[in-house]
């Protein structure tokens, strides 16, 4: 589908009508025997899906949208150029943006590479993505932690022996997926530190309207209640973030030491 866009760029028609075809199947497509008036599926019957069509490009462009287009990456890399680019968006949109791109772009064109030395190297791909997630990860611990905008109310705090609040555990639906987050208030109201947490590991959320969002959706839907939905759909308690190896501590989703203190 790339291909047909880049090479017909200047052809919207014939795009729209290969990528028609593509679409529907992108197989039994007769190629006319010259240039000639051809029909899209999607316009089926009616007058106004007639485009003008060449033979030679047609060939050309059906040939490459059906050639499958070989992904040389493995599942498990796939995975983690997924998970990296998504770990720098929370941090970088920008960044993660250019980063989605290139990346698709090459998956698009079919160009993945096992050769370290190659452009397309995945390896070096992937190394190139865990750099960038680190220096963001380093620049973020750096940076000073602002206070949220004015947040009506506040997420309950847990201190430790010497009195230092620690981190508790929300699941919490944002713009429709459930996220899971880890958050440690700070010393002072309206001052949060919070993590989002992607598979076992943490990344910190440094964009104040963002973390501001993020806590209004936990205080919207009841901090306890996102606590408890955290240990009920990850098997860890939201309050300490220990393994619930019980069935009835899974259920409620706090162990019971924690839930005698809640
Ligand atoms: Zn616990």
């Amino acid at each position: 589908m790339a291909t047909i866009a880049r090479n017909y760029r200047r052809n919207a028609h014939t795009a729209r009508f290969l990528m028609a075809f593509h679409t529907a199947g992108g197989v039994a497509v007769d190629v006319p025997a010259e240039d000639s008036t051809y029909e899209t599926p999607e316009h089926n019957g009616g007058g106004d899906g007639m485009v003008e069509i060449n033979r030679g490009r047609v060939a050309e462009a059906i040939g490459s949208a059906v050639a499958p287009v070989r992904d040389a990456r493995s599942e498990g890399q796939v995975r983690y150029m997924n998970n990296l680019i998504a770990w720098i968006t929370e941090k970088d949109q920008a960044a993660g943006d250019a980063a989605r791109a290139w990346t698709d772009g090459v998956t698009g064109a079919g160009k993945w590479s096992y050769d370290k030395a190659d452009k397309f190297s995945i390896s070096a791909w992937i190394d190139r993505l865990k750099a960038k997630n680190a220096e963001l990860n380093e620049a973020a611990k750096a940076a000073p932690v602002e206070a949220l905008p004015a947040v009506d109310g506040a997420l309950p705090v847990k201190l430790d022996k010497s009195g230092k609040p620690m981190g508790l555990y929300y699941a919490v639906d944002i713009e429709g997926t459930t996220k899971f987050y880890r958050i440690k208030p700070g010393r002072k109201a309206d001052f949060y530190f919070i993590d989002v947490q992607a598979s076992d590991e943490f990344h910190s959320i440094r964009n104040v309207g963002t973390k501001a969002a993020i806590v209004k959706a936990i205080l919207d839907a009841g901090a306890e209640d996102c606590m408890r939905r955290y240990g009920q759909l990850l098997g860890h308690c939201g309050r300490c973030g220990r393994t619930l190896t019980d069935e009835t501590s899974r259920s409620i989703g706090i162990g019971p030491d924690c839930l005698g203190k809640m």
